[in-house]
């Protein structure tokens, strides 16, 4: 599914530099290079604040502990996903409330939004899915009109572009009051080991945020407020910060192989292409086919057999998982988060995919989905 070993190769004097640099100086926590790549970041993305963190999940955790949300408050978030906003929303004793999917872009269902709005609903976790913002225009008035939070999941999306009515761009992650993203090495700005970060223009929730993610503590040993311990480490930044210039190189050769899957498929009656979402850019964290006119788990094992990997992300919703069943919900209330759950298949997607390679996966699901 991703060439991580071709893609170091081809910056491997940054990489192994960077990495020797943090040895040398042994500052393997909260080190320069940690500060570096969060100005760095913060230039790249136009966030005022860039607050980095353990991972993609704690970004999360740490965003809603930011906001100060009590038990009870609930929070809405599209079923079809990743079940990190679904578990920080559980953990922090939060209901989460869960809404469809378009089946065209695969996002949050705007109008589910407004339907799901409550006296207790306090905050909207967008996540942009498979690389594409979520209908943030339409979401961020949604905010404005009933007073709620956005904190929007960028694991995914680091790099999109959203552009307003009024003609403003911002990126993935800057829209909303928070932003989380992911560096899990697969994402599109992946490290070496687990890393995240969270995105703020501001200042009091940075600074709050800042504390929560270093033991609520501002003055050494002094606790202002019940945090948790979750940095970047110092190597994880150099990875991230030899890499981020090459990002937009990634997000485009991501774009290139998507243009690729796109012209290849669009006349194939059995699978539709990825919808695209109106006012955003795409950055193809991942290329899901929705398999409408063959058998899915067919056509997967096929590919599987010409050494072809194709993931389903994702097969249960939120709202079938076992451990988040809730009586709230039942089994035909979304129906397409479940309808995409059936038919769902992501093909390989990386920055290091070559015409050659195209040409096999895509003359392979063509044959296979004929059958
Ligand atoms: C990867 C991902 C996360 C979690 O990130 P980790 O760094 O693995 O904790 C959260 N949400 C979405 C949508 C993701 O894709």
């Amino acid at each position: 599914m991703v060439d991580l070993h071709t893609q170091y190769l081809k910056i491997q004097k940054e990489i192994d530099a960077g990495i020797r640099e943090v040895i040398e100086t042994t500052a393997f926590v909260k080190g320069q290079k940690v500060t570096d790549f969060q100005h760095h970041l913060e230039q790249y993305t136009g966030a005022k604040h860039v607050i980095p963190v353990g991972n993609g999940t704690d970004a999360l955790q740490i965003a809603l502990m930011g906001l100060g949300l009590k038990p009870g408050d609930e929070v809405i978030t599209p079923t079809f996903t990743f079940i990190a906003t679904a578990e920080v929303v559980a953990l922090l004793g939060l209901t989460p409330v869960v809404v469809d999917v378009n089946w065209e872009t695969m996002n949050m269902d705007t109008e589910a939004v407004r339907r799901a709005i409550t006296p207790r609903t306090k905050a909207i976790v967008p996540v942009h899915l498979f690389g594409q913002c979520a209908d943030m225009e339409p979401l961020m008035a949604i905010a404005e009109e009933h007073h709620l939070y956005i904190v929007e999941d960028a694991c995914q999306a680091i790099g999109a572009k959203y552009t307003f009515s009024n003609g403003e761009t911002k990126q993935a992650g800057t829209i909303g009051n928070i932003g989380c993203t992911s560096f899990f090495p697969s994402k599109n700005l992946g490290c070496y080991g687990d890393g995240g970060a969270i995105f703020t223009n501001d200042d009091e929730l940075a600074a709050k945020m800042r504390a929560i993610a270093n033991h609520g503590m501002v003055v050494r040993y002094h606790h202002d407020m019940i945090g948790v311990n979750s940095r970047l480490d110092s190597i994880q930044a150099a990875v991230l910060d030899a890499k981020l210039p090459h990002l937009d190189e990634y997000i485009a050769s991501r774009q290139r192989a998507a243009a690729y899957y796109d012209q290849a498929f669009k006349g194939c009656g059995q699978i539709l292409i990825p919808g695209r979402q109106a006012h955003s850019t795409h950055v193809f964290h991942q290329y899901t086919l929705r398999v409408t006119g063959a058998d899915r788990d067919t056509l997967r094992e096929g590919l599987a057999e010409r050494g072809i990997p194709a993931m389903i992300y994702y097969p249960v919703p939120l709202h079938q998982q076992k451990a988040y069943l809730d009586p709230r919900y039942k089994d035909g209330d979304f129906p397409v988060a479940e309808k995409l759950a059936a038919c769902v298949l992501s093909l390989p997607m990386h920055t290091e995919l070559d015409d050659e390679q195209l040409e096999y996966i895509t003359s392979s699901v063509l044959e296979l989905c004929k059958k």
